[in-house]
């Protein structure tokens, strides 16, 4: 099967051509990204309206980058597999319906994917990874432990009742002065802090389970930095460095310890080959996926971390998820509708409201 996939659920345009032949790996033959961080610097976060427009003028753009790169003409992809939700509802229905005209126009299946989904299965995509295993997803939006028993089949063990991990990076960038996304500008700070200067909050430690909370943690950001400002009149370049490498550090403090309490839950169903897989924008932190590696040395797990290109938002993993479902005989039509929320596991309750 070759198939088209798209991806525009919040501030990345993204095409990608996949091919998978029998049971095969799936080959990806182009995965073009177009981001914005241009278009939404000046406001201090992704605008919804802009990031619609944007999505709509690139969408045919990268579509077209792919198609080139790959080499594939429009008349040899079998299937469109289209991000469907959750996400920001301008952006996803921007993808939706490109998605829908080209498989109209081609008369070939349309296959809407969870965006999650894609992350959760992006494991599957790059190895010879068997069901079910064990997901933490941590990205810019969510952060959550599945287990991932299908296609469409999760299980949600526990995830964060405020922000996401990736938020508060973001946040955290902000309140520094540093670039967006915060993530990669915090990472390169911490390098050269002393994590210890600071101790900042490791929320629900004490609560069984492992659901975690990140709002604290950025409010003591928030009163460690208006302290040194009102002592000393400002922050030097020392200063933001060690408030990020003891910000970084409570991240990967919090997210190993539940880390390892998620493992004890997915180790009672005594897994074939037990294994943690990491996916979403955070998981590109090097200091997160080196505490999560040993936390999953020291329980007997096998870990693993995609590649930092398909950590952060992309068709390919549209297109794979795409390809499982293609498979498992699963297709949509014209009435597929674009979600702003679509919980991965159906049967927990939804959180917050927020589909988190
Ligand atoms: P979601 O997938 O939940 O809808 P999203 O698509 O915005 O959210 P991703 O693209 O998966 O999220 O990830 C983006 C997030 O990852 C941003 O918040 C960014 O700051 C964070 N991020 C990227 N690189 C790093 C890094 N090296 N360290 C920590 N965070 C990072
Ligand atoms: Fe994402």
């Amino acid at each position: 099967i070759t198939i088209l996939g798209l991806e525009s659920s919040c501030d990345d345009t993204a095409a990608a051509v996949l091919r998978q032949t029998g049971d095969g790996p799936a080959e990806i033959l182009a995965s073009i990204v177009k981001g914005q961080n241009d278009l939404h610097a000046a406001f201090g976060g992704v605008v919804p309206e802009i990031a619609a427009r944007a999505h709509a003028e690139k969408l045919d753009i990268c579509v077209e980058d792919a198609l080139k790169e790959s080499g594939i003409a429009l008349s040899d992809i079998d299937a469109i597999a289209v991000t469907a939700g959750p996400g920001l509802i301008g952006g996803v229905m921007s993808g939706v319906m490109c998605a829908k005209g080209l498989a109209a126009g081609l008369g070939v299946p349309l296959i809407g994917v969870n965006h999650l989904a894609g992350h959760a299965l992006t494991t599957r995509l790059t190895d010879q990874v068997a069901y079910p295993y064990l997901m933490l997803l941590v990205s810019g939006g969510h952060c959550q432990f599945l287990i991932v028993r299908g296609s469409d089949d999760f299980t949600r063990l526990g995830g964060t009742i405020d922000d996401a991990p990736g938020e508060a990076f973001d946040k955290t960038a902000r309140l520094l002065g540093l670039p967006q996304p915060g993530g990669p500008s915090v990472e390169k700070a911490a390098k050269s802090g002393d994590p210890k200067r600071f101790t900042f909050p490791r929320p629900l430690m004490d609560r069984p389970g492992c659901d975690l909370s990140f709002s604290g943690l950025k409010t003591a950001l928030l009163r460690a930095r208006d302290a040194l400002v009102s002592e000393q009149g400002g922050l030097s370049e020392q200063d933001r460095n060690d408030l990020c490498a003891s910000f970084q550090a409570a991240v990967v403090d919090v997210l190993g310890k539940k880390t390892a309490r998620a493992i004890v839950s997915y180790l009672e169903e005594a897994p074939a080959v037990p294994l943690l897989a990491v996916a979403g924008g955070v998981a590109a932190n090097s200091a997160i996926r080196a505490n999560l590696e040993s936390v999953c040395a020291s329980n007997g797990l096998a870990f693993t971390a995609p590649p930092l290109s398909l950590c952060t938002d992309n068709a390919a993993m549209i297109a794979y998820a795409g390809i499982e479902r293609y498979k498992a005989g699963q297709r949509d039509d014209m009435r597929l509708a674009a979600r702003p929320r679509w919980p991965l596991d159906k049967t927990a309750p939804a959180l917050l409201g927020s589909g988190k």
